[in-house]
């Protein structure tokens, strides 16, 4: 049995509604908590419940067996890197047994994505525009993050709303194009319900910084959150 926890706040299997592997497949491992405070945030305040790690991988065996096969785990969160001396334990058990690893994460704490990137398969992640979150710039961290993170496939999401200030957009594109220009990157409409994806001032925003970001970026797609389209959680 063994002795290490993790506020999970909830083990499901659903589809994958985001990024560059939408419409996958997937096993939910979302840990409680953040580092940071976005404004729009639909996921702070879901409360956490101490797992240990045999308790973890069971119910993701569990579910594999109900509902499986599936794509990848993913680690999502609030933010799972918070959880690093969990993960350096959880990691290694879970490719044992077979899983592959789909981490989504805000795209900051690179120091941890160190100890943990030898296990990921797939990295998710953010770029936050302060303009968006009402949070501080972290450009700099985004940098350290996406040049350690190239190692594995990864994509990069960004969360899109009108508040968007275009020089903090056009600063962030040429962050990425610095360190790799072919980075797939995701433009997602902030709206969490079906009804903001029909906002067509927001639609027509996501139009043309898409135009300006692939003046910059070779790679740009405007991705909305498939799940909450579809109505599956
Ligand atoms: S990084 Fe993600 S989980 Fe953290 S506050 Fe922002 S939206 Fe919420």
């Amino acid at each position: 049995m063994s002795t290490q926890t993790a506020a999970v706040s909830e083990i499901f299997s659903s589809l994958q509604g985001e990024g560059t592997h939408l419409g996958e497949r997937h096993l939910f491992l979302r840990f409680e908590a953040c580092n940071i405070h976005c404004e729009y945030c639909d996921e702070l305040g879901k409360p956490g419940y101490g797992l240990d790690l045999d308790q973890t991988i069971e119910s993701l065996k569990k579910l594999e067996q109900e509902k499986g096969p599936h794509g990848y785990v993913s680690l999502t969160g609030g933010e799972p890197l918070l959880y690093v001396s969990f993960l350096t334990a959880l990691l290694p058990r879970l490719k044992q047994e077979g899983f592959k690893i789909y981490l989504e994460t805000n795209g900051i704490l690179w120091k941890v994505l160190e100890q943990v990137i030898h296990w990921c398969d797939v990295i998710a992640m953010d770029v936050k525009p302060a303009s968006v979150t009402k949070e501080r710039s972290f450009l700099k961290e985004h940098e350290q993050f996406l040049r350690l993170s190239l190692q594995k496939e990864t994509f990069i999401k960004m969360i899109i709303s009108k508040e968007i200030v275009l020089e903090e957009f056009q600063n962030l594109c040429s962050m990425i194009s610095r360190v790799d220009l072919k980075v797939p990157l995701i433009l997602q409409p902030i709206s969490a319900e079906v009804d903001g994806h029909e906002d067509p001032d927001l639609m027509n925003l996501l139009s043309e910084l898409q135009t300006v970001a692939l003046g910059i970026l070779d790679d740009v797609r405007i991705v909305p959150r498939l799940h909450k389209i579809l109505g599956i959680r």
